[in-house]
C-alpha cells in the first residue's frame, strides 16, 4: 500500500474521532492515484490508519480503518456483515431499509439501500467508486439479490470528478418493486423515483406522526405520500401536497394499493399554497412539513433559518388549539437547536404556545457516528398547540 503523510492538524482531527483529511492538511501524496486504498501516517511517520484516496476533492482521504488493513473483498464482507447485523436487531415491519449509511457504517462514501431482494448502491467517492466491483461481489455473495442498480446521479460525485450515472450493474429489475412498510404495501421506482426509490429515513417518523394525527390533515411535500398514507386511517381528510408529478402518480398507486380514499393528492408549490391557505383562513387539525434541504452548504444556513421560519409560521396560523404540526429539517448544516430556535420565533409570531410533543430524527438504519457530525441529518419535531 502507498502512504500518504499529513499534518498535525489532521492529526488531531483524526485523534477527536472524525475520518476526512482536507486536501490543504495533506504534506506528502507519494506516488498515490485517485481511488487508491492508501496507507495514512501523521508528521512523525506514526500510523493514523487505512483511507481512500480522492485526487479532486477536498476531502483527500476518508479513513477506513485505523489499522494497517488491505481493502479487498473479504474486508468489505465483514463490514456488510456487521452492517446487515445491526439492522437485523434494530429494522422491524419493513422489508425496505438502509444497510449501509455510509460513515455511521465505517464505510464513508458509501451508501447501500436495500428494497426488498433488490440493492441500490450509491458510490461517492472516487475509492468506492474504484471497488465498484468488489462491493457488487461482497453484496453478491453475502445476499443473492435479484438485482443491484447504481444511483450515482447524486451532485456530490461532481466533486470527486466522478460522471452522473443511473443503472442496473447485476441482474434484472422491474420498473417498480413491491415494498412492504409498517404494514402498507408501496411501490418504489428505483431507477427513477426521488433519492434512491423513496425515503427510507422517515419510516420511524411516519409512525410517530400517527400517534397524533387527526381530523383534517395537510401533508406538505410529500413526494410518494410517505406521510399522508400512514396518518390517513387516523384523519378525516388527508390533503396531500407535492410539485412533483411523477411522485404524485406513485403517491397515487400506492393508496389504491392499500384502499386508503381519503387523500386528495394536489400538484403545487407548497410555499403559494400557504399563503392563499392562510389569507382564506383554512384550518387543519394536522400539518405536516418535510421540505427539501434548505441549506445545501454552510453558507446558506442563514437564507435556509429564514425559508424554515416562513413555511412554520404559515403552517402554524392554519392550526387552532389541540393542532398538531409535524416539522421536519434533512439539512445537516441545519441544527435541531436552530429548527426548535425557529420554531419558536414562528410560534410567536403566530401568537401560539407550543408543547414539543417528541425531537426526532432520522431512523435507526442511517445510524448517527457520535464524533461524526454530518451523519445527523434528519431533524422531526412534533409539536401541539396549547
Ligand atoms: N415527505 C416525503 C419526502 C419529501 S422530500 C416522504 O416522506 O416521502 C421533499 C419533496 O418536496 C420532494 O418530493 C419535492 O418534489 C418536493 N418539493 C420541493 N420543492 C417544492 C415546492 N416548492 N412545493 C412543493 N413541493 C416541493
Amino acid at each position: 500500500m502507498k502512504t500518504i503523510r499529513v499534518n498535525r492538524k489532521a492529526a488531531a482531527r483524526v485523534a477527536s474521532g472524525h475520518p476526512w483529511i482536507f486536501s490543504s492538511d495533506l504534506t506528502d501524496r507519494g506516488s498515490a492515484e485517485g481511488g487508491e486504498a492508501v496507507q495514512v501516517v501523521d508528521p512523525k511517520g506514526h500510523l493514523l490508519g487505512t483511507a481512500h484516496y480522492s485526487s479532486t476533492s477536498q476531502i483527500s482521504l476518508r479513513l477506513l480503518s485505523a489499522a494497517n488493513e488491505a481493502v479487498d473483498l473479504s474486508f468489505y464482507r465483514k463490514r456488510l456483515e456487521r452492517a446487515a447485523g445491526h439492522r437485523r436487531r434494530i429494522v422491524e415491519d419493513t422489508d425496505s431499509y438502509r444497510l449501509v449509511h455510509a460513515e455511521g457504517d465505517l464505510l464513508p462514501g458509501l451508501i447501500v439501500d436495500r428494497y426488498g431482494d433488490y440493492f441500490v448502491l450509491q458510490t461517492l467517492d472516487q475509492g468506492m467508486e474504484r471497488d465498484k466491483p468488489l462491493l457488487i461481489e461482497a453484496l453478491t455473495g453475502l445476499f443473492s439479490p435479484k438485482a443491484i442498480v447504481e444511483r450515482n446521479d447524486s451532485a456530490v460525485r461532481a466533486r470527486e470528478s466522478l460522471p452522473r450515472q443511473v443503472g442496473v450493474v447485476a441482474g434484472d429489475v422491474p420498473p417498480r418493486v413491491d415494498v412492504q412498510m409498517n404494514g402498507l404495501a408501496l411501490e418504489a421506482d428505483l431507477l427513477g423515483g426521488q433519492k434512491t426509490g423513496i425515503y427510507l429515513d422517515q419510516r420511524e417518523n411516519y409512525l410517530a406522526a400517527r400517534r397524533y394525527a387527526h381530523g383534517a390533515a395537510l401533508d406538505c411535500f410529500t413526494s410518494t405520500g410517505g406521510f399522508a398514507l400512514h396518518i390517513s386511517t387516523k384523519c378525516d381528510s388527508v390533503d396531500a401536497v407535492d410539485s412533483s408529478g411523477p411522485a404524485l402518480e406513485t403517491a397515487r398507486k400506492n393508496a389504491a394499493r392499500n384502499q386508503l380514499s381519503n387523500i386528495a393528492w394536489q400538484e403545487a408549490n407548497v410555499f403559494d399554497l400557504l399563503a392563499g391557505y392562510a389569507a382564506a383562513e383554512r384550518r387543519f387539525d394536522t400539518v405536516i412539513l418535510d421540505p427539501p434541504a434548505f441549506a445545501k452548504s454552510r453558507s446558506s444556513v442563514e437564507a435556509a433559518g429564514r425559508g424554515y421560519k416562513e413555511i412554520n409560521l404559515r403552517a402554524l396560523r392554519l392550526l387552532d388549539r389541540d393542532g398538531i404540526l409535524v416539522t421536519c429539517s434533512c439539512s445537516h448544516h441545519f441544527s435541531e437547536a436552530s429548527l426548535l430556535e425557529v420554531l419558536a420565533e414562528a410560534a410567536l409570531d403566530a401568537r401560539k404556545q407550543l408543547r414539543v410533543l417528541e425531537r426526532r430524527t432520522q431512523a435507526a438504519d442511517h445510524p448517527i457516528l457520535l464524533t461524526v457530525p454530518e451523519t445527523h441529518y434528519l431533524k422531526c419535531l412534533i409539536v401541539q398547540v396549547l
